[in-house]
Order: C-alpha cells, then structure tokens, then sequence
C-alpha cells in the first residue's frame, strides 16, 4: 500500500528505486561495494569470524563453574544456535553474492532483517531474542574489525564512477537503488560517494548537516530528518525521493509512478539547459564579474569542478582527510600528496585548502564520536581550530603539507571556527613555525594567502581584527546561521527555526561584506547559502563577488548572475536588510 513520509529537501531531484536499508550498528562499521571477484574471499571473512566467535562461546560453555547460574549456560547455547542459524548464515551470502555488499554490512542488513521479524513476535521469549542476535552480530564484527579487508583500500583509493556501476547492476537487479538510513556518518558518506545510489533518505539531520551537504556535492535527491522512515521502510521496498519537496513515497501505484517518472525527465532536462553555460563567463548585466568557486571533500572533487567551470576551489574540507580511519590521522606526506592532487587537479586555478575542521557533527570515527558526545555540547566543545590548537604536532603536520603543496600552484590556507585575537596569533605563529620546520628539513615550500572564516558571530562583529592579520574572509553561513540563532544545524526538531533570512544572520553577513569592502580585501561566502539560487541575487545586492558552492550548484547559480543587474540588486537588498521580515521580500 501507497504510503508516504516527510522529511527535509536537503538535495533536489527525483530519484525513484529500490531501497537499501543501512541498519545501525552500536559498532563502528564501514559500509562499501565489493568487487565481484571478492564475493567468495569476503563470505569467508564472516565465516572465519563466525567459527572464532563459535569456539570462544563454546570455550566459555566448557570453562563454565560448575556452580555457575543454569541461565548462564542457557544463554550460551541460545547464542550458539544463533550463530548457526540458517537464516542469518544464508541472508549474508545473499547481501554479498547478490548485491555486492561488504562483509559487515551484509551482516549487519541481515541482523535488520532477522531482528524485525522477531519484534512482530508474538511469543514474549522469542521476541527478546533479538538481544542475543544482537550480541552474537556484535561479536562478529568485533572479531572482524582489525582484520583488514583488502577491497576496502580499493574502494577507498576510489573506484570508478563506471566500475561502482557495474557493481551496482548485479544479476539479481538491475534497478536503480536508494539508500535508507537512521543516520549516516560523514565518512560512511564518502564511500557511498563512489558508489551509484539514486537518491538518499535519513531519519534524522538538518538541511545543512554534514551529510545533507555531502549528499548535495553528489548532486543526487536527498531527504533528510524524515523522522521514522528507516523503520518504515523496509528492504527491497520501491520509494520515490522528492528532493524538491522533502518526500518519500513508499511503494507507488502506477500512476504515481508515471507522474514522478514525468517530473524526473523535466528535470533532466533542465539540467541539460544549464550544462550549455559551462563556457559562459559569469558577468552581471551590468559587466560586474563574478567568481564562482567549488567546494570539494576529496581530491578527486576537482575533475567536477573543471567540467562545471569552477574559478577554483573556494573550499577544500581537509577533514574528509581524517574521519573514518578509526581515529589513525594521515601522516605530512599523506596529506601533501592529497593536498597536491588536488592543486594539480585544478589545472593552475587557485586552490582554498581548509585546515582540519573535526567535531560537532564531523567526529573522526564512530567511536570517537562517542567520546566527543560525552561532552556536554560538541557544536560548542573542542572543534576545528580549537581542536588544532589543542594538539600542535597534530596541527602542525597538516601546516606544513599545505605549505608543501603550494609549492605546486596557487594555494589559500583557511581557518575555520577563529573567535579570539589569541586563536589568531597562536595560528600564526604555528604556520610560522611549520615554516621553519620546513627549512630546516630542506623542503620546498610555496607562498599561500591566508583566511579565515568568519562563522561564529563573535567574529563576524570583529572584522576590523580578523583584516588586520589576514588577506581575505570567507563566510561560514551553515555555522554563523547555527551560532548566531543557537539552532543545531543536524537537529530536524528545530530545523525550521533555522532561518538564513533572519534579520541578524543578514545583518552579520552585510556588515562582513561591507568592511572587507571598504578596506579593499577578499571576501567570500562558502556555506550552503552561496549555492542557494533563491539567495544569490540578496548576496549579489550585498556586494558580495565571490561565492563557493558545490560544483553541482554552479550553473545554476551562474543563470541568476547573468539575469542580475547588480545596481537595482543593491537599492533592493537595503530594503531587505531593513525589513522586519526579509524572507517575505525574498519570496516576492
Ligand atoms: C560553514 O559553516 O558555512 C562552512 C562552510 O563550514 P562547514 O559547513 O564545513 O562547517
Ligand atoms: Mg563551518
């Protein structure tokens, strides 16, 4: 029966296909497409794991006291039983041989699917059985974690768009795929950003959420904060993502199949249109050009955006460098190499390289997730350069790799998160010092301009500060919107207090602008404001010049730049700005 769910357009488009459920594990687990020629090698590695787990149960059965409680001794053969039940067993050959899953997320996906049919138990016993599944699946990828599979290195190395495909389309369906979720980390993100989903769907996150913004670099449809969706939809179920409208529909009739079928090639379309003004330089009616840089994650970001015709690169999220690598951080030449790929990819275009912004909704790993969550707020605790400052030698690694890679064409180094003028002097004095360590050891080193971006609104009411040290800004709307209404950007609850047109967040935003103006220096937005259409023609009427988006934003951000006349814009944003209800004078 026809259902549906709503959530958040965080990522436009219609994706419609068959959903993949990514249960949720309490352990760290990582979620990729295998090759086809490992499906036997990764069967194997949960069966080994698997036969450990047997024999540990059944040493602890034999090591049992004599005078040891009788439910002990049942508890262990229940789980025993459980380990070799056909159905569990069965269930990850199928993830793995038909869909190409690997090893931990075909177990985990089973241990979903074995663990709903026990809560529509009627039996009391039976039902709380699904605790011991849990614990014996738990036991399983414990003993699998450590044991390195060698696939992962080569997803992680990035395969190809095509090769992901040719994954994806197995012999048992070769229908598009959506993937269905309670949450997904950042970095599980990124793996997935190699791979062929349609669309994506979560429970919980906001519009500007870490994951809803990688999900709007892969220019795919996304909904999140879709509360429940994950235990309402199950495996296999067909589902239409309306990123325009922020709905899921569950298993569709066939006329409402056709419709969206007709709204998806609309949309292609469209895109169609827009891709004719790759060449097309972004100059107001007016002549006023404007700079429209791409935001990237990965080195390999870059090849997206060249082909969109990106000015550069207005934002590099280093911190993808660092998470999911159960908390081991890449070393200088890691980094360098990373750091120059993307440089070199560039083509001689300039390249913003933010330092490591970790924390808040961005942890390292799972785990250490959890230990950042103990503290009492993370989006207020020891993030970005906070977190950099904590730990010099950490920081210090990640300086001068990007001092190395600006050996190698044009590169900006930015700091996320700066509040204080002793942040901003001990940052300076760390590039410095990187610096020094650099000729000592004899490396090559190139010049880089220095930013800072102005998100917490401390630092958007210090300008003046910030430009005397340095050479251009960059603004954080996702942050200074967050910190300057207190709303957690990755809450759904309070997701529609999240308000970019609030008279404080404009006014902030304006006054940036305008000083970096006035004193002749850089300024740029790089939230997710500057790839909102419906926003670019109140920023262009700010001043603002420079925007950095996702290269899927580009185009369409460049069509309301050739339809702006940026003298009207600016007579028009002053009203806005005086406005008790900006968003009112937007819409209309
Ligand atoms: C921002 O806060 O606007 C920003 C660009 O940084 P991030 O989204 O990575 O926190
Ligand atoms: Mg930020």
């Amino acid at each position: 029966m026809t259902f549906s769910v709503h959530g958040l357009a965080v990522s436009r488009g219609i994706a419609i296909g068959r959903a993949v459920l990514v249960a949720s594990s309490r352990i760290d687990v990582v979620h990729y497409f295998i090759d086809a020629s490992k499906v036997r090698e990764e069967i194997t590695r949960v069966r080994v794991s698997r036969d450990a787990v047997m024999e540990e149960i059944t040493r602890l059965q034999h090591d049992l006291p004599k005078d040891a409680p009788h439910e002990i001794a049942a508890l262990l053969d229940v789980q025993l039983m459980l380990l070799q039940d056909e159905q569990l067993i069965s269930g990850v050959k199928h993830w793995i041989a038909g869909r190409h899953y690997n090893a931990e997320w075909a177990l985990t996906t089973q241990y979903d699917t074995i663990a709903r049919q026990f809560d529509e138990m009627e039996d009391e016993y039976l039902r709380e059985r699904k605790a011991d599944l849990a614990q014996v699946v738990e036991r399983i990828l414990r003993h699998m974690k450590g044991v390195a599979s060698p696939v992962q290195a080569a997803v992680r190395a990035g395969s190809s768009r095509k090769q992901s495909q040719d994954l994806l389309l197995d012999d048992t369906m070769d229908v598009p795929l959506v993937l269905v979720a309670h949450d997904i980390s950042p970095a599980d993100m990124l793996q997935f950003k190699r791979s062929l989903f349609a669309g994506f769907a979560t429970d919980v996150g906001g519009k500007t959420s870490h994951t809803a913004i990688v999900a709007r670099s892969m220019d795919i449809p996304a909904v999140v904060g879709a509360r429940s969706a994950s235990q309402l939809i199950k495996q296999d179920d067909w589902v239409i993502i309306d990123g325009d409208a922020g709905v899921l529909i569950v298993d569709p009739s066939p006329i409402i199949l056709a419709e969206y079928g007709f709204k998806q090639r609309q949309g292609e379309l469209e895109r169609e249109r827009l891709n004719r003004l790759k060449h097309t330089l972004a100059v107001t009616l007016d002549g006023q050009p404007i700079e429209l840089l791409a935001n990237i994650e990965m080195p390999d970001d870059t090849l997206g955006a060249v082909k969109v015709g990106a000015v550069g690169v207005g934002l590099f999220r280093s911190e993808f460098l660092f998470m999911g690598r159960s908390g081991k951080l890449p070393d200088e030449n890691e980094q360098y190499l990373a750091y120059r790929k993307a440089v070199e990819g560039m083509q001689g275009l300039p390249v913003t390289i933010r330092t490591v912004d970790i924390g808040s909704d961005k942890p390292l790993d799972k785990l250490a997730g959890k230990a950042q969550d103990r503290h009492l707020n993370p989006a207020l605790g020891l993030r970005a350069i906070r977190w950099c400052l904590a730990d010099p030698p950490m920081f210090l690694t990640q300086l001068r790799a990007i001092l190395r890679a600006a050996a190698h064409g044009h590169v900006n180094l930015l700091v996320p998160m700066l509040a204080h003028g002793s942040e901003i002097r001990q940052t300076l004095a760390l590039i410095g010092q990187a610096r020094a360590q650099l000729d000592k050891k004899g490396l090559a080193y190139g010049p880089v301009r220095l930013g800072a971006m102005i998100e917490i609104p401390a630092a958007a009411l210090s300008v003046n500060l910030f430009l005397r040290y340095f050479d251009f800004l960059s603004i954080g709307t996702n942050d200074l919107i967050q910190y300057t209404l207190a709303i957690d950007r990755a809450d759904e609850l309070v997701a529609h207090l999240y308000d970019p047109c609030h008279p404080a967040v404009l006014r902030l935003i304006a006054d940036t602008i305008a000083e970096c103006q006035r004193q002749g220096k850089a300024v740029s937005v790089c939230g997710e404001m500057a790839g909102d259409v419906s926003m670019t023609r109140l920023l262009l009427g700010l001043g603002l010049r420079s925007f950095s988006m996702h290269p899927s934003q580009i185009l369409a951000v460049k069509q309301q730049v050739l339809r702006s006349d940026t003298g009207k814009l600016a007579l028009w944003a002053a009203e806005v700005l005086a406005s008790e209800d900006p968003a009112a004078l937007l819409q209309a």
